[in-house]
Order: structure tokens, then sequence, then C-alpha cells
């Protein structure tokens, strides 16, 4: 892990076992609060240099977090439950019909894997949690790769994450919401397959979703979206682009205090 920590990490660290040493119920979303760290929202203002996702092309798998490419440059990943649409997602937004893999078996391939867009900017489809097959000890590695993920990869600017629009925010949502909030990662939520539900269903979903994590607001963003009917791509790309373009994401590192 020594490679992996910097100041800056050194620092959210820090502050999340303070935390977690005062609240057992981290875990949950709704308890974790917003830490300050040094991450915080995209100036939407900005006006970033478009990326093209029809370029991306795939770079290399790591089978765990300390084989991925070098932690330089920008990268957003892309999380969710195994059959939560996550393949096709990408897939449809880089419009390529097989850049990620779709599958029939979920919980098969419990591979990162990450795709260039640029020298610079790369998107990562991590393993999809929650399948009830995977046995439990893989489950808890997988868990613990995820949540280091998000602590210490510095290139990291932003999480996409994918919900089936029929049944959002499962417990293994909410545990993933809980690291990303905790590491003040922001979130990006697509409410996936929204071509199952009408209209009307569909928006009183997304309401409820954006009200549930209403006390995350800075952090978290919700939208509906369907790869089949092609729904929402374009809004996806532009909080992507955000998150890839626009150096307001992060401010500098914090000062490391003087030891008394
Ligand atoms: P992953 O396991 O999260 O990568 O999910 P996949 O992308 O492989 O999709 C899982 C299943 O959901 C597949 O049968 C897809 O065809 C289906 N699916 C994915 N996206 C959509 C969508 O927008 N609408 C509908 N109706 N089905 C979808």
């Amino acid at each position: 892990m020594s490679g992996l920590v910097t100041s800056r990490v050194a620092h959210i660290v820090k502050i999340t076992q303070v935390f977690r040493a005062s609240c057992p119920e981290e875990r949950g979303i709704i308890d974790v609060p917003c830490l300050g760290t040094n991450r915080k929202m995209t100036d939407i203002n900005a006006a970033p240099s478009p990326v093209n996702f029809r370029h991306a092309a795939f770079l290399q798998s790591a089978s765990a977090v300390e084989n991925a490419p070098p932690d330089a440059g920008w990268e957003v990943a892309f999380a969710g439950r195994s059959n939560s649409g996550k393949s096709s997602a990408i897939n449809a937004l880089t419009e390529q019909g097989k850049l990620a893999r779709t599958s029939r078996t979920p919980g098969r391939t419990q591979l990162i894997n990450f795709f260039a867009l640029s020298d610079s900017q790369r998107l990562v489809d991590l393993p999809g949690y929650g399948f009830a097959k995977v046995p439990l000890a893989v489950k808890k590695k997988w868990n613990q790769q995820l949540e280091r993920y998000l602590q210490y990869r510095e290139s990291l600017r932003g999480l996409v994450m994918l919900m089936d629009i029929r049944h959002p925010l499962t417990d293994a949502d909410k545990q993933m919401l809980g690291w990303a909030v905790a590491a003040s990662m922001p979130v990006h939520i697509l409410l996936t397959k929204a071509d199952k539900l009408k209209r009307g269903p569909a928006q009183n979903t997304l309401l409820s979703v954006r009200s549930e994590l209403a006390a995350h607001a800075e952090l978290v963003s919700v939208q509906c979206f369907s790869s089949l009917k092609r729904q929402g791509i374009k809004e996806l790309g532009k909080q992507i682009n955000r998150w890839l373009t626009d150096e307001s994401v992060m401010d500098p590192p914090p000062e490391t205090p003087e030891a008394e």
C-alpha cells in the first residue's frame, strides 16, 4: 500500500479513521457525513474541452488495485450490482457495442477493466457487486478492494453508480455509496433500464432517490438512463466530461500540519 499513500490520502485516511472510531454506523449512507476533505464538486460554469468517448480503447485488466495502471491522469469509474446494466451503459456511451463485456452470467468476472480515452483520461469498469452466488470470502475481498480504490486512487475524479430503476438503493448500493461519501468522492447515479417503467413511475423513482440522498446533494447527483432507448446518454457524457476535464474538481492537497 505504501506506494499508493500520499500526504493527501494520508489526510483522508486519518479523518476517516477518526470518524469510524466514533461512529459504528459508518456503512450506512444516511449516517455518513461529508467529511470536508479536499475533494469537492465540479464547477458547473467551467467550459471543459469535450472528451471523445468514441475513442475509448481497452487498456488493461487488473485483478487487484495494486495491478492498476499508474495512478496518473484522471479517471472515472463505473460501479453497480451485477446485472445493473453497467456494461451496456459503457458500450452505449462509447458507441462501441462490445467494449465492455455484457454477460448473462452476472458475477463471473471479477476484474477491474481500464479503457483509455486519451493519454491522461480513462474510464474504469469495476467488478459488479452484490451477486448472491459469489462466495462470501470473494465478496469480502472485492469489497475491500472497492473501498480501497475509492479511498486511495488519486486519479479517480468521480464514480458513476448504476442501479436498476425498479429496485434502487439496495443494501449493497448503500454500502458502496457510504464508501464513496466517506472518501468525499463525487457520485453520479444512473437509474438504469428506465424503459422498463412508464414515464410517471420513472420520474417518481428519480425524485424519491434524490430525496433519500438529499443530505449528500453536494456530492451525489441522479438521472434516469436507458441504454436500450439511448436515454440520458448526453447527460451522462456531460457529467463525465466535467470530471475528466475540469481542474476545479479538486483543491490542491491540504497542508501537512507542522509537528509540535
Ligand atoms: P452488467 O452485469 O451490469 O454489466 O449488466 P449488462 O449490461 O450485462 O446488462 C444486464 C442485462 O440487462 C442484459 O440482459 C441487458 O440486455 C439488460 N439491459 C441492460 N441495459 C438495459 C436497458 O437500458 N434496458 C433494458 N430493458 N435492458 C437492459
